[in-house]
C-alpha cells in the first residue's frame, strides 16, 4: 500500500507537515505534537524523549576518546583523523514491554546416552524496536539510558537536529519485538540443549510507548579513507564504530 501524501496539517497547531513516503506517524517540529498520517488524527500513545547531552563542538572529541581507548585502532588514529560530517538525528523507537515465555524441547547430547530435555525461558523485557523499515542500525547493541527520559517536547530538541518519523505501526513493532525475542530465546535455549527440536515463544505485551532518542552519525577521515561512527547522544557511548585496519588486525 502506497499513499502519496505530500503534506498534512498538524492535528494540534495546524502547521503544514511534509510527509515522506512510508511514514506512519509524524511529529510536528513546531509544537511537538504527533499525528497519525493515515487518519490525520492525534496520536494517543505516550511519547518520550531522550535528549542529546553532547555539544556539536565536542562530539568528535568524545569519538577521539573512544579511539584512544581502542586496542585495535592504529596508535595515531585520534591525532591523524578528522571529522568530515556529523549529524545529530533523533531516531524513532517503539518500546514494547511485557513477559515473554518460550517453551523448548531438545536433545541434550553432552551426556551418554543423549536425553530429551524440555523447559521454559521466561523474562520481562522493555524491548526497543527501531521504527524504520530499512535502517542499518544495530538495535541490539543499543542500550538506552532510560533515566534521561522525559515527555516529548519539541522546544528541547537542538535546532540543527533531524527528527525521523516512525515507518512502523505499533502492530509491526510488536511483531518485530516478538520475533527478535524469539531469536534471543532460541540462542539462550541452545545453551541448555545441544539440539532444539521445537521452540515456541509467546509474548504477553503489557505496555507500549513511542520514543525519540538522540544519536550522532559521524564520518571521519583517516589516510584518505572514510569511516562511520554512531554515538548515543545521551551517554556518549559508541554504538557502532568503524576502525581502519580492522580486517588486517583480525588475521
Ligand atoms: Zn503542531
Amino acid at each position: 500500500m502506497v499513499t502519496v501524501t505530500s503534506q498534512i496539517s498538524c492535528s494540534h497547531c495546524g502547521a503544514p507537515l511534509p510527509v515522506q513516503p512510508g511514514e506512519i506517524l509524524i511529529t510536528c517540529s513546531y509544537c511537538g505534537f504527533t499525528s497519525v498520517v493515515e487518519t490525520g488524527k492525534a496520536f494517543e500513545f505516550e511519547h518520550s524523549l531522550v535528549l542529546n547531552t553532547i555539544a556539536t563542538g565536542r562530539a568528535f572529541e568524545v569519538v577521539k576518546g573512544w579511539m584512544k581507548n581502542s586496542f585495535i585502532a592504529p596508535k595515531d588514529l585520534s591525532k591523524k583523523s578528522s571529522v568530515l560530517e556529523q549529524n545529530l538525528v533523533y531516531l524513532p523507537f517503539w518500546v514494547v514491554s511485557g513477559e515473554a515465555t518460550s517453551h523448548y524441547k531438545g536433545i541434550f547430547e553432552r551426556v551418554a546416552p543423549a536425553v530429551e530435555k524440555e523447559g521454559d525461558i521466561r523474562n520481562h523485557y522493555d524491548w526497543l524496536v527501531l521504527a524504520r523499515q530499512d535502517a542499518n542500525f544495530p538495535t541490539s547493541a543499543y542500550h538506552l539510558s532510560l533515566e534521561g527520559e522525559i515527555p516529548f517536547e519539541a522546544t528541547k530538541i537542538d535546532k540543527n537536529a533531524k527528527v525521523l518519523n516512525s515507518e512502523l505501526t505499533l502492530q509491526d513493532a510488536t511483531q518485530r519485538a516478538h520475533d527478535e525475542i524469539g531469536n534471543l530465546h532460541q540462542y539462550l535455549a541452545k545453551d541448555r540443549v545441544d539440539r532444539i527440536v521445537e521452540i515456541t515463544t509467546t509474548f504477553d505485551v503489557s505496555s507500549t510507548y513511542y520514543l525519540h532518542s538522540a544519536v550522532w552519525f559521524l564520518t571521519y577521515g583517516y589516510k584518505g579513507k572514510r569511516f562511520q561512527v554512531l554515538m548515543d547522544g545521551a551517554s556518549g557511548q559508541i554504538i557502532k564504530g568503524d576502525l581502519p585496519g580492522e580486517d588486517f588486525n583480525l588475521i
